[in-house]
């Protein structure tokens, strides 16, 4: 009964984690992810202190294992996508470090086959879908500027643009890694021919900055900018944890990126958190971390 209770208390908000497979050609070492259970558990341990006391368990609403396709993660994401079109504002996030997936699970790997491609793909294509069988629908992608779109092919070129202008740099994790946050937001207005009824909702699908850690070598405008990143995820964080505990006061404008969000957080609004681990021994304590980030919200 408890567990119900605090299950339609933080209804509105879920979380599934999600570690990534060891890349081809890497040595399958220790995962840090020691047990994944059926019920969103998993455990992590210490690699370099074997031992019961370095082993940490935590509970989501679900876990996905590195076998995991991307049409099985889709597949319990889809429902909240569609319930955009019944009015809902729906914000689902990637967060984790540089390295551990968030882009693969959001978008799919650079040039995949359709069995690869991501979440931000398959929502609108679903939203397409039905919006073409459906009365009337448009669906329309801002970023700067608003945009009428009416396919889906029509939404992955302004992405590209999107992504060319994204500030990149490489660091020592990754040289694709982003030092920006990708929100990609879809705007559905729709009228209901049978009575009239108005429909405005959106969606935002968002590929978070990696929440490494500053590394020491950085320095100048790089520090600056690393500094803004871990203030921006710090506040979405706060925001969020704001929302579980249903805090009479939510701290939506200590950052850019919560004010950009606000419609999405909160309210009526729907929230899942995707987060991503790396499974290498060496990620260890920012796996940690990116976990103790997701429990407190969970
Ligand atoms: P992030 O966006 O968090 O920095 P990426 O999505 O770029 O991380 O993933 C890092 C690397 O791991 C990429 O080469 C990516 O294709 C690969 N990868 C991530 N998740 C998976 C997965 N579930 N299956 C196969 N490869 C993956
Ligand atoms: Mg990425």
């Amino acid at each position: 009964k408890l567990n119900n209770e605090i299950q339609e208390l933080k209804g509105n908000i879920r979380v599934y984690c999600r570690i990534r497979p060891f890349l081809p050609g890497q040595k399958e070492k220790q995962s840090v992810v020691d047990y994944i259970g059926e019920n969103g558990e998993l455990i992590v341990a210490n690699p370099s202190k074997p031992g019961k006391e370095s082993r940490r368990s935590f509970k989501f609403n679900k876990v996905y294992g590195p076998r995991a396709t991307q049409a099985e993660v889709y597949g319990d994401i889809q429902q909240l996508v569609q319930s955009v079109l019944d009015g809902y504002n729906v914000c689902i996030f990637a967060y984790g470090q540089t390295g551990s997936g968030k882009t693969y699970t959001m978008s799919g790997p650079d040039k995949g086959s359709p069995e690869e491609w991501g979440v931000i793909y398959r929502a609108l294509n679903d939203l397409f879908k039905i919006s073409q069988t459906s009365t009337q629908s448009s669906l329309a992608v801002p970023d700067a500027n608003v945009r009428q779109v009416s396919e889906t092919a029509d939404v992955l070129g302004l992405m590209e643009v999107g992504f060319k202008n994204r500030a990149r740099s490489a660091t020592s994790m990754n040289e694709r890694s982003s030092r920006s946050h990708s929100v990609v937001t879809i705007h559905v207005h729709g009228t209901d021919l049978k009575d009239g009824a108005s429909l405005n909702a959106g969606l935002h699908l968002v590929d978070l900055a990696g929440s490494e850690r500053i590394d020491r070598e950085v320095v100048g405008e790089r520090l600056k900018e690393a500094q803004h990143i871990n203030k921006s995820l710090a506040a979405l964080g706060d925001v969020i944890f704001s929302l579980s505990a249903k805090s009479v006061h939510v701290p939506f404008r200590n950052s850019k990126l919560t004010q950009v969000l606000q419609s999405s957080l909160g309210g009526q609004a729907k929230t899942l958190m995707l987060v991503q681990l790396n499974p290498e021994p060496a990620c260890y304590s920012e796996s940690l971390g990116t976990l103790k980030f997701a429990e407190r919200v969970s």
